[in-house]
């Protein structure tokens, strides 16, 4: 099979496997999106994804993700980029005017510092706040303990659209007690989208409420 028809396959395969992860959990069909995690792929298959009807697209850098997609943005009017890596300060408006969601907001400085973006572009993207829920010391977000004071800073403090939270479980841990305790923090702040669930539990963070699954590998073949 050539990359085009693979990646096809693969997505049709993925969604329906989605479709029953809804179902079983007794949840709208269309209530949770695959978001395509396109970093490090070759160009082919983001067209191959495109083709196959792909629209929303997943990056974590800032730079890579302009190159990939700010000539394509004109020609297609439904895509939709979320960042889903660590936002520098410094890119904070390159960020703000590229991508339709922040998936990432994990500190007030960098909430400063999409404000003033938004300020400027007279909009704003959609914003999750990322959440470590393992507590790993190496990996971003706000600890589960600070998680209502920080949502609250940015809504109300910065007036950012915070429609979310996502959460990337530790290795090599079970994450279903992740994704509940990150559904649990959206429900009692009123927020509606979860962005949790990767390649391989995906299935399980849909049964815990997720709305984005973010699928890389499992879509485009190993990143290069
Ligand atoms: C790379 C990445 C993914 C996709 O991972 P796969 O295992 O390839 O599905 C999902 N979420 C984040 C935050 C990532 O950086």
């Amino acid at each position: 099979m050539n990359a085009l028809s693979d990646i096809a396959a693969r997505r049709a395969s993925l969604l329906a496997r989605l479709e029953a992860a809804a179902r079983g959990a007794g949840r709208e069909l269309d209530a949770v999106t695959l978001v395509a995690v396109s970093k490090l792929q070759p160009d082919d298959r983001i067209a191959a994804a495109l083709a196959a009807g792909q629209r929303v697209f997943g990056e974590n850098r800032v730079q890579e993700a302009q190159a990939r997609w700010s000539a394509r943005r004109e020609a297609l009017p439904d895509l939709r980029l979320r960042l889903i890596g660590p936002l520098q300060t410094n890119k904070a408006g390159d960020a703000a005017a590229l991508f339709d969601a922040i998936d990432t907001l994990d500190r007030e400085k960098l909430a400063v510092a999409l404000a003033v973006a938004a300020q400027k572009l007279g909009r704003s993207p959609d914003i999750l706040v990322q959440v470590n829920t393992g507590e790993e010391p190496q990996k971003a977000g706000v600890s589960p303990q600070e998680a209502d004071a920080f949502i609250r800073l940015a809504r109300e403090t910065y007036s950012l659209p915070v429609k979310g939270l996502m959460c990337i479980p530790p290795l090599g841990e079970p994450p279903a007690m992740h994704f509940a305790l990150l559904a649990k923090i959206a429900a009692r702040n009123g927020l509606a989208e979860l962005s949790m669930g990767m390649s391989g539990d995906f299935e399980t963070a849909i049964r815990f409420g997720a709305t984005q699954v973010r699928v890389g590998s499992a879509l485009f073949g190993e990143r290069e």
